[in-house]
């Protein structure tokens, strides 16, 4: 099975079409989506008919999502994220609200090899981002390998006797990574709407299951376009600028 993985996609049309048309080029079989298809950027609506209209394989809600569904009051949010999950919880369309409020908390196995969820496998708000985090993940994941996003940077981790190391990508972010059969892995894609690792592109990530690989891909789209959409909209000037410098 070929899968495309698609994480925090934050209402970047733009962005989620120039990986979508990129990635008609590469054979894949089913979608997995990690959550947080709204927030920050303009175009929540036209995110969520076209994530809905490719039926994902397995889908969970992001933090994001929660907020524009009206779950959580947003309030571990910063002043930016909060005034932008507000102003999505106004823009979406009754359908994609419903859809939203509809995803299911992760993580889900998706088959013998591979968990999905939105921050990590025991609790889908917490950020895998440090040694303490990753060893949490490794503990609680139920599958080989378990994809998460939410921290919006592609990394790749394994074990080996001492614990967790740091397996990939590289260069430039982007990256083919192997996997060995009896171990376990922890895979971030990046993020599609909003990357945070310096470099502007949008991020995605494809698992080959009969071949044991999984892979980090990297794809220019117009951050013009989505910059401004977000000051047409009204939204905090910060989350144009921040999509030009990848943070
Ligand atoms: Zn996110």
């Amino acid at each position: 099975m070929r899968y495309l993985v698609l994480s925090d996609i934050h209402s970047n049309i733009d962005a989620l079409e120039a990986v979508l048309d990129t990635a008609a080029n590469v054979p894949w079989d089913r979608l997995l989506v990690l959550g947080d298809l709204v927030g920050y950027c303009a175009e929540p609506n036209a995110v969520v008919d076209r994530v809905r209209a490719m039926a994902p394989e397995a889908i969970v809600r992001g933090n994001h999502d929660k907020a524009a569904a009206g779950f959580d009051a947003a309030e571990d949010f910063n002043l930016v994220a909060r005034q932008a999950a507000e102003w999505t919880a106004a823009a979406l369309n009754r359908e994609n609200r419903q859809y939203l409020a509809s995803l299911p908390r992760g993580p889900i196995a998706v088959d013998p090899l591979i968990e999905i969820c939105h921050g990590a496998p025991g609790d889908e708000d917490d950020y895998v981002v440090n040694e303490e985090s990753i060893r949490r993940a490794f503990m609680a994941s139920s599958r080989p390998l378990c994809i998460f996003g939410h921290t919006h940077i592609g990394v790749f981790y394994g074990e080996d006797e001492r614990g967790p190391v740091l397996l990939g990508p590289e260069p430039e972010g982007a990256g083919r990574m192997r996997m060995l059969a009896g171990r376990r892995y922890l895979f971030n894609p990046g993020s599609v709407g909003q990357p945070r690792d310096a470099d502007p592109r949008a991020s995605y990530g494809l698992v080959d299951t009969a071949r044991m690989l999984v892979e980090i891909r990297r794809v220019p789209y117009p951050v013009e376009r989505a910059q401004a959409r977000i000051l047409n909209a009204g939204l905090p000037t910060v989350l144009a600028d921040r999509l030009a410098v990848g943070r």
